[in-house]
């Protein structure tokens, strides 16, 4: 048996990229019963049968989901923003950070669109400088910075694809679905016949899948930009600012940087070690979330 990772199910067939390729799959008469819950992302293992074909034998337990879209076994979350047209939503990638974290997802950062206005100058429509994300690096998160159009930059998102199962996500308009485009001729190369089967047909009934791109598997649906913070407890949401971790002891030990006082993050925040923008987003999140707290 070999172990794979479920691309797709398509009309009674499921698709498992395995040792490099696809594989056309039958399920196990065990599974037949239960196979609702199958999900893209699903570690399985396979009995290889002739040429392409094979049966899933076993299913894994998942590590993790997400809801939009509906892929299990997520790595990584490509959070992209464009730096210009439009210009970069600080509000919603600190939002995405604290979602895809809590969901024990890497973020990762990509900056698109770098061809249009010079990097770090500011552009008529745009004064926030195209490298001003750059300080999300300090903060230990990566950064990918990407033309679609030019093609610049795409090799080293390609590096971060390979090996790992990642997500698009972001607001409209940053050049998330050119992104899955720019990235999908890898399938070609890669792939056989029952992946040309595969190709992502725009025109049918969609359902979220998995293609392989390069070395690693990406979904193929633009994802989520979700603007509500999921159920969480109000201590937990400082451990997703990492910022305020390393600043020094706080008057109170479960000080909520809020309206304390004595405390380190406001302090660190008035000498420029914290960015205010993510010190304005903390306090709204903390809001949200404790209004969120009453609700229920
Ligand atoms: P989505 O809504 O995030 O899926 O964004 P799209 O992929 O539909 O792209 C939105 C617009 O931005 C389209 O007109 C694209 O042609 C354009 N676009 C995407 N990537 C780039 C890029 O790297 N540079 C430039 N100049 N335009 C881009
Ligand atoms: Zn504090």
């Amino acid at each position: 048996m070999i172990s794979g990772i479920l691309l797709k199910g398509y009309s009674g067939f499921y698709y498992v990229f395995a040792e490099g390729r696809v594989w056309e799959c039958s399920l196990r008469g065990r599974f037949r019963i239960r196979n609702q819950g199958f999900l893209p992302g699903d570690r399985v293992k396979i009995l290889p049968g002739t040429g392409d074909k094979g049966t899933i034998e076993e299913v894994e337990t998942r590590h993790n989901s997400l809801v939009r879209p509906t892929i299990a076994n997520v790595d990584q979350a490509f959070l992209v923003f464009a730096c210009v047209s439009p210009a970069p939503d600080l509000n919603l990638l600190d939002r995405l950070i604290v979602q895809v974290t809590a969901a024990q997802i890497k973020p990762i950062l990509v900056l698109n669109k770098i061809d249009l206005g010079s990097r770090g100058e500011s552009t008529a429509e745009n004064t926030f400088p195209a490298d001003g994300l750059d300080f999300y690096r300090q903060l230990g998160c990566e950064l990918v910075k990407v033309s679609t159009k030019t093609g610049e930059g795409l090799a080293e998102l390609q590096e971060h694809i390979n090996g790992k199962v990642s997500v698009l996500a972001g607001p409209s308009g940053v050049g998330k679905s050119s992104l899955v485009n720019a990235l999908s001729p890898g399938l070609e190369l890669k792939t056989g016949d029952v992946s040309r089967k595969l190709k992502r047909g725009r025109h049918t009934t969609r359902h979220v899948e998995l293609m392989v791109c390069g070395e690693g598997l990406l979904a193929d649906t633009p994802g989520f930009s979700s603007l509500y913070l999921p159920a969480m407890k109000r201590e937990e949401l400082t451990d997703y600012f990492w910022e305020f971790q390393d600043v020094g002891e706080c008057r109170f030990a479960d000080c909520q940087h809020h309206k304390e006082p004595d405390c380190a993050v406001k302090a660190a925040v008035a000498s420029g070690r914290i960015q205010p923008s993510r010190y304005e987003h903390y306090c709204q999140f903390l809001e949200e979330v404790i209004a969120a707290e009453r609700r229920y």
